[in-house]
């Protein structure tokens, strides 16, 4: 008897899912086509938003009905089970994928927005700052989300705020000094209010610095080569796989060091 009262609500739900998205929802969408790991099991429900008012649409909805949600940036970070992921994940597309200038030394990228795009976007505008991060796959709202940097700079570094929408569907911008970066984690004080696992990173507000264009390209191309040398950017995986340590070597090093570079176990 409860079964069937679940079921019932659940088919009422697909519908409203339905009427709204059409063809931008999809119903056990196997995440294998959605992770740079290409491997993950089917979500409940894939969506693709174009905006933020599908966002501030969906939130409220998920949260009423119980139902849990992953937002979903480039998938270079996400290792997903065979057994996929209960509830929905949301990919950010359309307007969601926007970058625009806000004044001389502020730019504002969409959290579906390439980092690469905003790394591009900030050396055809002469802004410096955004190099650090050439090369790095994925979203801005990952590597926001990531603190995703590398040995010259990290995103806690220039961001100004971000903009969050809540499971309420409110939209807030928080500033960077709510926020506490670590090394390739952002947290939020209890200040924001704000719980940054219920919530969809919305965009985020950089500040660079005046800079040369033409120098800043060179720079950038000689980063991704150094990148591309170092890193088998063709194939599938997460990147780095290790935990840094806070201090000492970093993980990469301390395995070599130990003999283990290159030890498989099973196939593959
Ligand atoms: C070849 C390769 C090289 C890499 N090199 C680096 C590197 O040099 N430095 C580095 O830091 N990382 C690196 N990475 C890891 C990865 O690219 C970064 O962590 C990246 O920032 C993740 O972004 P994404 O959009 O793919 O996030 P995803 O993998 O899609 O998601 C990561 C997490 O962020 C959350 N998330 C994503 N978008 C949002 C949003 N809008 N709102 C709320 N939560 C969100 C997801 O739910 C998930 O928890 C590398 C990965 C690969 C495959």
């Amino acid at each position: 008897m409860v079964f069937a009262w679940i079921l019932m609500i659940a088919s009422a739900l697909k519908k409203q899912l339905r009427q709204r998205f059409n063809d931008r929802i999809r119903f056990d969408e196997p995440m294998s086509r959605h992770t740079y790991f290409k491997v993950g099991g089917p979500a409940d429900a894939w969506i693709a938003a174009v905006d933020e008012n599908d966002l501030a649409f969906l939130m409220p909805l998920l949260h009423g009905n119980g139902l849990p949600f992953l937002i979903l940036g480039g998938g270079t970070n996400l290792l997903v089970k065979d057994g996929g992921v209960q509830g929905v994940v949301i990919a950010m597309t359309g307007r969601l994928t926007e970058i625009s200038t806000i004044d001389a030394a502020t730019v504002c990228a969409m959290a579906g927005a390439k980092l690469n795009a905003l790394c591009r976007y900030a050396i055809e505008k002469g802004l410096s700052g955004m190099n650090f991060a050439m090369g790095i796959p994925g979203t801005v709202g990952g590597a926001i989300r990531m603190n995703a940097g590398t040995v010259i700079g990290a995103i806690g570094s220039v961001l100004a705020s971000i903009r969050v929408i809540g499971l309420d569907g409110e939209s807030r911008r928080v500033p960077a000094s709510l926020l506490r970066f670590g090394y390739r984690r952002m947290t939020v004080t209890d200040a924001a209010h704000v719980d940054l696992n219920d919530c969809a990173i919305v965009d985020g507000h950089f500040i660079l610095a005046p800079g040369v264009p033409e120098t800043l390209a060179a720079e950038a191309d000689m980063l991704l080569k150094k990148r591309k040398a170092a890193q088998p950017v063709h194939l599938a995986s997460a990147g780095c796989f290790f935990k840094n340590p806070e201090d000492g070597e970093p993980a990469g090093k301390l395995i070599d060091l130990a003999g283990l570079k290159g030890l498989k176990v099973g196939g593959g």
